[in-house]
């Protein structure tokens, strides 16, 4: 069994925080390869030691003393190595990090040593060896991460051994640091995982797992328990704060499972995400698995007789939205009528001009838009062995005095989305996950 497992941020932020990871890691031989974020924040206003480090570097841009800056970056870390008894010389690092600030130094790679310290405090809390990313994670000239290198490496270089590396950055051919995207630790995390090949890739944050709706409109929402990929696309497809699509890819091409879990509470199973789970084992009541949604859409409907008949209609509208660079959510139709549903930040700068060219290409009867619409998604893979989800769906929005504006069933009957007002999406998504949850319990 081998695991690979990464802490963000938040997980790491201070020496009580950081005993909590090594007793997790310590705690399952099996965690074999720890990626670490550079430490988060401590309390609501505090702040994550990577944006100090974006701030720090911007000082120095604009030749304004960083000294401030850098010193909160500094003691932050002291502070740590010193609360754990750590016998590790960081003040000569610094003063060398220091010095070459003077001279010329790159952002990415300033910033890059929040995880780098991060990681290196952790190697010796654990005893594990530390591996700097830069000796494995290898992009190519094109700045695309180069898989095929970097796993080569990481398998040859973590061969018998247990080892902490940080996340967030890696070299480009030549060795000049390259940072991923913000938030990527999450994705070195996978590159590893997928590397070795891992059973299990942790993602260890401060949250008991993926919730079924957003907490700041439903305050007691459960986790999931399971939830397969093409789900977990439908709900951060329209809107769930979850993991990056970069994150997934490489875990999800190696069908390997994905379990998120919370450090303050390593007790709880949290949320396990995998291609398939085997429906016969399961014992689980629900058939939902969560809810997302999304405010800022305009639904653009336009009618005309016989349009249905009329070959190319539909693609001569889908064009116009293409010349017009709005992209298109979801485009349901009825009988010589067809709608587009589309961001109303891409839609609203170029409405007038879109629609007078539409009138002149396809002399519509009608042209409607209905603005200030929210998607609300339900999303649930066994939603296809349980008749009537739709009905129960529209039965408790309207016993709420919701008013439903579109309703669209996609094919592989993993979501049924619905359109509302944006005035009522908060209300929306607390009515169906009360009336889902009050169901499973009976
Ligand atoms: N520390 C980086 C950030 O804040 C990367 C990460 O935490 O994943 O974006």
């Amino acid at each position: 069994m081998l695991k690979v497992a990464k802490f963000g941020g938040s997980s790491l932020s201070d020496s009580t925080n950081m005993l909590r990871v090594r007793d997790i890691v310590l705690a399952d031989e099996a965690r074999k390869v720890i990626v670490v974020s550079a430490p988060g924040k401590r309390f609501s206003d505090d702040h994550k030691l990577t944006d100090l480090l974006y701030l720090c570097h911007a000082h120095l841009t604009y030749g304004v003393s960083c000294d401030p800056v850098f010193e909160l970056i500094t003691s932050r870390f002291l502070e740590i190595r010193d609360a754990l008894h750590l016998d590790l010389p960081l003040e000569e690092d610094f003063a060398a990090l220091r010095k070459e600030m003077d001279a010329k130094i790159s952002q990415d790679y300033l910033v890059s040593r929040g995880e780098y310290f991060s990681a290196r405090i952790m190697a010796a809390l654990t005893g594990f060896d530390f591996l700097d990313a830069a000796d494995w994670l290898t992009f190519s000239f094109d700045g695309s991460v180069d898989t095929e290198e970097s796993y080569k490496k990481l398998r040859a270089l973590t061969e018998g051994k247990r080892v902490v590396t940080p996340g967030f950055y890696g070299a480009l051919p030549g060795g000049r640091i390259k940072l991923l995207d913000r938030g990527g630790s999450d994705i070195s995390g996978a590159y590893a995982a997928a590397a070795l090949d891992a059973d299990v890739y942790e993602n260890w944050t401060d949250v008991s797992g993926i919730l079924m709706a957003d907490p700041r409109i439903v305050p007691e929402a459960r986790p999931i328990a399971r939830v397969t990929y093409s789900e977990l696309r439908e709900l951060s497809y329209i809107g769930a704060q979850v993991l990056h699509e970069a994150t997934v890819f490489p875990v999800r091409e190696k069908n390997i499972t994905l379990n998120i879990r919370n450090t303050r509470r390593p007790e709880d199973p949290g949320t396990l995400i995998s291609e398939h789970f085997d429906e016969e084992s399961e014992n689980e009541k629900s058939f939902i698995t969560g809810f997302a949604g999304r405010k800022g859409f305009d639904i653009i409907t336009v009618t005309k007789n016989g349009m249905s008949s009329e070959p190319g209609a539909f693609r001569r509208i889908l064009e116009l939205f293409e010349k017009y660079r709005v992209p298109i959510s979801y485009a349901p139709s009825g009988i010589d009528c067809y709608s587009v549903v589309a961001p109303d930040s891409a839609f609203q700068p170029v409405r007038f001009q879109l629609l007078a060219e539409l009138q002149k290409t396809l002399s519509p009867d009608h042209v409607h838009v209905s603005e200030n619409i929210a998607i609300v998604a339900v999303v649930g893979r066994r939603m296809v062995f349980r008749s009537g989800s739709s009905g129960k769906i529209f039965t408790a929005l309207g016993e709420h005095g919701i008013n439903i504006r579109m309703i669209l069933q996609g094919p592989e009957e993993l979501n049924i989305l619905i359109g509302v007002k944006e005035k009522d999406y908060e209300e929306a998504i607390r009515v169906l996950y009360s009336s889902f949850s009050e169901q499973e319990k009976k």
